[in-house]
């Protein structure tokens, strides 16, 4: 690949990740207000403030590359966030179980930009390009630190709460979904580790599937 080739894809990644965040901050306001537990509205709220930062950074590196930040749609988002409305439309009435479907669809919204911003600073190192590389790697180690702060809060309360819920319905059947939402949860938690690993590598290699 030329040097020019992969400066148009380190452009179009950037302006990607600039469409994601901005239907971001417009979604997640939403999501709090929908949060039953404090906790998880307390976190999109931070996540929302870390957002703004998100897209300023964004706008800095592509502005210092003399182009516009926007012109681009990033449909990957679009499709995260529209499941994410279907889960509202779905459950109406507030609960751990609802809370706890909010979070399985957040943290594909985190995982999503983790794999963005990565591939991204990869291109930045590969670029030459350091101040920028430097401010996608704080973003994301700060989408790191957001789908953490998920899973805690899943494992911590909104997953067990559910699962509680459950037991007074069919055993088994619903005390499943339950568990299910609570492995989903660790399993974020591992393949967090393993995007972090990778997106130290950027995108050279795939994270490994076990
Ligand atoms: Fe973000
Ligand atoms: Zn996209
Ligand atoms: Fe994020």
């Amino acid at each position: 690949m030329s040097k020019e080739s992969l400066h148009d894809v380190y452009v179009d990644t950037l302006k990607d990740l600039y469409s994601a965040e901005r239907q971001i901050i417009a979604a997640l306001p939403k999501l709090a207000e929908a949060a039953e537990s404090d906790e998880l509205r307390a976190g999109f709220e931070k996540h929302l403030d870390e957002t703004h930062l998100q897209v300023q950074r964004l706008e800095q590196i592509i502005e210092g590359l003399g182009k516009s930040p926007r012109g681009k749609k990033c449909k990957g988002m679009e499709g995260l966030i529209e499941e994410g409305k279907h889960i509202l439309e779905e459950m109406t009435t507030p609960s751990a179980g609802r809370d706890a479907a909010l979070i399985a669809a957040a943290q594909r919204v985190e995982h999503y930009e983790i794999a963005t911003y990565g591939s991204a600073r990869t291109f930045a190192d590969q670029l030459g390009e350091k101040a920028a590389a430097k401010l996608l790697q704080q973003t994301l180690e700060e989408e790191a630190a957001a789908n953490e702060k998920l899973t805690s809060i899943a494992e911590n309360g909104v997953n067990r709460e559910a699962a509680a819920g459950d037991e007074g319905r069919v055993r088994g059947e619903g005390g499943h979904i339950g568990r299910m939402r609570g492995e989903g949860a660790r399993e974020g938690m591992r393949v967090h580790r393993t995007g972090t690993r990778s997106a130290a590598r950027g995108n050279r290699q795939p994270p490994r599937s076990r």
